[in-house]
């Protein structure tokens, strides 16, 4: 995880660091530091906890003179987060300064070799082996000890480096985890995510694994390890500085959860011309969806639960049986795949350590490989065959909500596409579905515009110990991610559970005063769900109903009741979810959590 932004230019370096720093914190906000060259020497300054201390501690950067300069927002993965594991990490002799997202997979016989050698490690962490393998392998040349290290180590990095020698470049480079080059007006900048350097600016270069960028104010060269030079293709990020900013919101949260209406609208409508479902972003033919003999979904997290949709509702519609896997578990079973399968992967990062391993795995197997991803040009999405991009833009909170909403909405296209292709739909049915597809972004702005009936339900509920949510097939695959949502931003313990399997066991918890959310929202079901419903009554449950404005039976059994627009039952995730985001929100919100920065979590998991 943890975000990284370099800068060279002729404005002091200091400042525009940490101001990058705060877009990227998001990726990790246990400690932060900066390193800026200054008089032949480099100067560095860190702190444990946000990155306010630390710029509490620089003056905003304005104590650190140079025009030069790296910085780090960590997400420890080896040693706690304190100021000495903060990065950057320093050399013996202070020549070199190293900042890095990843993990060094072989960093305890580096560590080994280096001691014997004589260096003397003071931190905990892997990086360090970093810093002092550049001293060991320097010998005059920075390139030459660039390649030598990444010839050596193991794992993931990005990696920014400062060396005392040079006043007037310094030099990065990726692998697995990622990195842009932003390319400025006599200023340039390396930066783990486009966000941290839009105010300046939005001509870009993505980095391939194991491209070594020199960066000069002037200008910017890029090797192979071979020391070849390569020619990128600029690539200019068309979206606006305003969408990665709070814009008057109180969180990014908030912020993103009223843009859903948008993104869906512009991951949507591209994608429907004259009444049809227009896949152009893939390649997949109709014989090759005829051939398809099974589908495997892998994701993690919020992703993973729109796999789980996915399989409700791809089998339901064409009858191709799915299986969904969280990436982490997937990657370890051998899996079983076969000629004409195809692996769907989900990441709004499209880094995703576990789901980019998960997808090699695959690929090792023969699959093809589909992406559902958000971010153009990354990792996942350069590995896979075909992708499929969500536009939700810029997704900051690390609780996600528009991306999810525009991957579940990726998944309808997909699977009404296939669903046509395969001769199972009828033109009827088939300009229905694209009708109540298209209506959907209305549909979830109208749930939005009543949030604050959510928010008073919040207010009954935000000191509970435990909150249980229900609900059956599709109901309770957003069950799933209504009850990920509570726990991960308002600390409060949740279960979800399918409605029909609480009695064999977990309904043991169930006690006086245990709020019960039930998901009742198709019609074959909603009976069964109900006697659920009542089952947890009977034992002292408090029972919050989400269902359609189609029933008016959920007032009758449940003790508050969320209402929803009706659209095509296999659609009804995308709104249901909607008022659980809300729920969560607010319920943390008067918890008076951190909600844009839950603890213990970042948003983009580039780590196993
Ligand atoms: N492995 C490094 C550390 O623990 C970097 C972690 C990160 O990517 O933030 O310090």
């Amino acid at each position: 995880m943890c975000g990284i932004v370099g800068y060279i230019g002729k404005q002091q370096a200091a400042p525009i660091l940490l101001e990058g720093l705060t877009k990227l914190e998001y990726r990790g906000y246990d400690s932060a530091g900066i390193a800026v060259y200054h008089d032949g020497a480099l100067e560095v300054a860190k702190a444990k906890g946000r990155l306010e201390v630390l710029s509490e501690k620089t003056d905003g950067g304005k104590k650190l003179v140079g025009t030069m300069g790296i910085g780090h927002t960590r997400w420890a993965t080896h040693g706690e987060p304190s100021d000495v594991n903060s990065h950057p990490h320093l050399s013996m002799s202070g020549r070199f300064a190293v900042v890095h997202n990843g993990i060094i997979e072989n960093y305890i016989s580096l560590k080994k070799k280096l001691t014997d050698k004589g260096f003397e490690f003071i931190s905990e962490t892997d990086t360090e082996v970093i810093a002092h393998l550049f001293e060991y392998y320097y010998k005059g040349d920075i390139m030459d000890a660039m390649i030598k290290v990444i010839n050596r180590v193991e794992g993931s990095y990005a990696l920014g480096v400062l060396c005392s020698d040079y006043p007037d470049q310094f030099i990065a480079v990726r692998k697995a985890s990622p990195m842009i080059v932003g390319l400025g007006e006599g200023e340039n900048f390396i930066a783990s995510d486009v966000t941290a350097i839009l105010k300046y600016t939005r001509d870009i270069y993505y980095l391939e694994d194991n491209e070594i960028v020199v960066l000069k104010k002037d200008g910017v060269q890029i090797f192979n390890s071979d020391k070849e030079e390569i020619k990128k293709e600029k690539f200019t990020v068309d979206w606006d500085v305003s969408a990665a900013e709070k814009g008057g919101y109180e969180h990014f949260m908030m912020k993103e959860m009223e843009e859903q209406p948008k993104a869906l609208r512009d991951t949507i409508s591209p994608r429907i011309k004259d009444g049809k479902i227009v896949l152009d972003d893939i390649s997949l033919t109709t014989e090759d969806i005829k051939n398809i003999n099974k589908i495997h979904i892998v994701a993690c997290g919020s992703a993973y639960h729109v796999g789980v949709v996915g399989k409700y509702v791809i089998e339901k519609m064409c009858r191709i049986p799915v299986e969904v896997q969280v990436a982490s578990e997937f990657r370890y079973s051998d899996p079983i795949i076969k000629k004409n399968d195809l692996v769907i992967v989900i990441s709004q990062s499209g880094e995703t350590a576990d789901t980019l391993a998960a997808l090699k795995e695959a690929k090792n197997h023969g699959a093809r490989i589909l992406s559902i991803v958000n971010v153009v040009g990354s990792a996942i999405a350069n590995a896979s065959d075909d992708v499929i991009y969500t536009w939700a833009g810029p997704e900051i909170a690390v609780a996600t909500t528009k991306a999810y909403s525009t991957q579940l909405a990726v998944i309808y296209l997909i699977a009404t596409y296939m669903a046509e292709k395969l001769g199972m739909l009828t033109s009827g049915e088939y300009a229905n579905l694209i009708a109540e597809i298209e209506s959907l972004p209305d549909k979830v702005a109208k749930i939005l515009e009543a949030k604050e009936d959510v928010q008073y339900l919040a207010s009954k509920f935000y000191n509970c110990h435990s909150i249980f949510f229900i609900g059956r097939n599709l109901d309770y695959a957003v069950s799933m991610e209504g009850s990920l949502k509570l726990k991960e931003i308002s600390y409060i313990h949740s279960e979800a559970y399918a409605a029909g399997e609480l009695k064999h066991g977990t309904i043991s918890l169930i006690e006086d005063g245990t709020l019960v959310v039930a998901l009742a929202t198709g019609q074959d079901l909603f009976d069964k769900t109900v006697s659920n419903i009542k089952e947890v009554k009977a034992r002292g449950a408090v029972v919050m109903g989400v269902t359609t404005e189609a029933h008016s039976d959920m007032e009758t059994v449940a003790d508050y009741t969320v209402k929803i627009p009706t659209t095509n039952e296999m659609l009804l995730p995308s709104l249901t979810v909607v008022p659980l985001q809300l729920f969560g929100y607010y319920v943390a919100s008067l918890k008076g959590c951190d909600i844009d920065k839950p603890r213990n979590l970042a948003k983009s998991v580039t780590v196993e």
